[in-house]
């Protein structure tokens, strides 16, 4: 480092203030994570001075021996974790790995049904200001009074549109998702599944939820949420569908994959594979439980969305005290709380003020935070929400979350 902050010590200075703002501050945006010190070496290594266009064993450059086991190890490694049957490990992100997929699958124009993003489904879901939206005819499901996925009433839906593909997955739902069902839903009306299990990946790999892999013609996911990798995307799926995956993704939208990510994304996938991954996404999930017992007890006029979470996250109604998601989001900033507005269920704010905040647990999970520790936080929550214009009272909440952040460094986390 010390070459490079005297090369450029404007953008290291804006690294290290990164750094320290990690540091600092209680990180609840559900999509993000602590990544190991080997994840980083592996994706700083020089990996990332080769071209390898193509795959394993099969390339558009020369010297691409080494790049080969780097890359097969994390096709190996990902099928492994998952059991699945083959393993597409170069999408540039979440995004491209969807479009692969439907790329895959469909035909410009298809129907698809998938869940809206106003509760809780993703831009790449059939969104109008996405790809997916423009290209594909999407449908969409919602969530019912009470915050949860109707399965009935998404088969009504099926019966009704006849997708030739229905995605199930969610980038805000705090429930357990019934992948099974959503098999049975789409047999039903003969169309495809596919799975975007971009949020959940990592307890989908700890086995404390309900795997996808079994069910899904293919299952796309991100690297650097819960499964704690590099920024990045992957695709699993059945044999008989990867042929037309690899070419969907290479040539069909990608050209030179990032063989450094993808040798940080084997680094995590190795670490997945251990038992001390298990242990981190258990006490992912205790710690958003014990989350929300602090964020509504005591007469708080917070309500969380589907009233609890099976998983990473919840996604918390604020209205009751009068302010907005987009206020809570800076509000707490100011306290060194970290998180982001999102639209609820039959959300009235619209998608730039919002009603909720969606708050995660996998960050602050690997940086050691437990049950008691995860009660505070939504304890303080509620305390800077509800003091907002009492400056003592936020002085105050905003010295207890530096006493959190300081009794856990995250130069201590063990991976
Ligand atoms: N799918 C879901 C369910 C997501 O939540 C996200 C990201 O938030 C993505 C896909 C897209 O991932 P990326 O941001 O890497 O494109």
């Amino acid at each position: 480092m010390t070459n490079f902050k005297q090369q450029d010590p404007k953008l290291w200075q804006a690294i290290a203030n990164e750094e320290q703002r990690q540091q600092d501050n209680i990180e609840l945006i559900a999509s993000e994570n602590i990544v190991s010190p080997a994840v980083r070496a592996a994706q700083g290594s020089v990996l990332t001075n080769k071209y390898s266009e193509g795959y394993p064993g099969k390339r558009y450059y020369g010297g691409n021996q080494y790049i080969d086991v780097v890359e097969q190890l994390a096709i190996d490694r990902a099928k492994e974790l998952f059991g699945a049957e083959a393993a597409n490990v170069q999408p540039h992100s979440g995004s491209q790995a969807n479009m692969a997929a439907y790329r895959a699958l469909l035909h410009d124009g298809d129907i698809v049904l998938a869940m809206d993003l106003t509760d809780g489904g993703h831009l790449t879901h059939g969104a109008d200001v996405n790809f997916s939206g423009q290209t594909y005819t999407f449908f969409h499901y919602g969530l019912d009074a009470n915050g949860l996925l109707d399965y009935d009433a998404i088969a009504r839906q099926a019966e009704e549109v006849q997708p030739k593909l229905i995605v199930a997955g969610a980038s805000a739902y705090s429930r357990a998702i019934d992948f099974a069902r959503f098999k049975q839903i789409a047999d039903a009306v003969g169309a495809l599944l596919m799975v975007d299990m971009a949020h959940i990946a990592g307890l989908v790999a700890a086995g404390v939820h309900q795997s996808p892999v079994p069910y899904a013609d293919i299952v796309t996911t991100t690297t650097h949420k819960t499964l704690r990798g590099p920024r990045g995307g992957m695709i699993l799926c059945k044999e008989k569908y990867i042929k037309q995956v690899n070419s969907a993704l290479f040539p069909g939208i990608q050209g030179g994959p990032l063989e450094h990510v993808i040798a940080a994304k084997a680094v995590a996938l190795g670490e997945a594979l251990r038992p001390e991954f298990t242990t981190y996404a258990k006490q992912i999930i205790k710690n958003m439980q014990a989350m929300v017992r602090g964020l509504t007890a005591d007469g708080s006029k917070l309500q969380v969305v589907s009233g609890g979470s099976d998983n990473h996250l919840a996604l918390v109604n604020v209205t009751g005290y009068g302010v907005t998601g987009r206020e809570v989001q800076d509000l707490i900033d100011g306290v060194m709380i970290t998180t982001n507005k999102n639209q609820v269920p039959g959300e009235q704010n619209g998608p730039f003020r919002t009603s909720g905040v969606r708050l995660g647990t996998a960050a602050i999970t690997t940086r050691g935070f437990d049950e008691a520790d995860c009660y505070a936080v939504g304890q303080l929550i509620v305390q800077a929400i509800a003091h907002r214009n009492d400056d003592a009272a936020m002085k105050q909440v905003a010295g207890a979350v530096h006493a959190l952040t300081q009794k856990h460094p995250i130069a201590d986390i063990k991976y």
